[in-house]
């Protein structure tokens, strides 16, 4: 999640999945498109309880920009924009955001990645309840659209960023996490208070776990 930004390119917009159909919105809003249904669902969830997500994506539908929620599967990534070198996304990566700059600056998309498969397979491997993997899940999409794709979104620039902790500040303070807290007190999913490791349920799990050295390092 807080790995120095790469370039992420959809390839399932214009690769061999093509009915513009399967993406749809979360709710009514178009501000926010997926294909997939447990991404849509989580979306779901979030917006039925929290106030400031439902504002944030009616806001941004009269504003004609969204998010789309990808699955690593839908995307490839590279150093540079247009590069011919590309990469799978990072199998051991959680999440990652990724503003799409028009004309240098302008951003009307951002793209989040959610390894929905690498939380559900952390969580089947605690042998954690499947309300403990939706709840996780809810989090990362919280933190990564609520915290970072609807700032760059509603400024719609890269001006827009709002970042993660800097070396030295606490996490509650930093300005991604502020924005977290924000929706997770609306949503009853408890305060953020370490960057660290994720602010997950399976994290604190994970703490004494050898899985955890893996997982921290990203
Ligand atoms: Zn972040």
């Amino acid at each position: 999640m807080n790995r120095i930004a790469c370039f992420i390119t959809v390839v399932a917009l214009c690769g061999p999945v093509p009915a513009t159909a399967q993406w749809t919105g979360s709710g009514s809003s178009s501000a926010l498109l997926t294909t997939s249904s447990e991404l849509r669902a989580a979306a779901d969830r979030i917006a039925a309880r929290s106030t400031l997500w439902r504002d944030a994506m009616r806001s941004l539908s009269s504003l004609g920009r969204h998010t789309l929620l990808l699955t690593p599967d839908q995307v490839v990534v590279s150093e540079a924009p247009a590069s011919e070198t590309t990469d799978a996304f990072d199998a051991s990566t959680l999440a990652e955001v990724s503003p799409v700059l028009t004309d240098g600056a302008r951003v009307d998309v951002v793209l989040v990645v959610v390894n929905v498969d690498l939380l559900a397979s952390m969580h089947e491997r605690l042998g954690s309840s499947r309300a403990d993997f939706e709840t996780d899940l809810e989090r990362v999409l919280i933190h990564e659209v609520y915290g970072h794709a609807v700032p760059y979104l509603l400024a719609g620039s890269a001006a827009g960023r709002c970042a993660d902790p800097a070396k030295g500040e606490r996490a509650v303070d930093a300005c991604s996490v502020r924005r977290e807290n924000a929706v997770r007190a609306e949503a009853g999913l408890g305060e953020r208070t370490d960057y660290t490791f994720g602010g997950l349920i399976l994290m604190d799990r994970l703490r004494r776990s050898s899985v955890l050295a893996h997982v921290a390092s990203h």
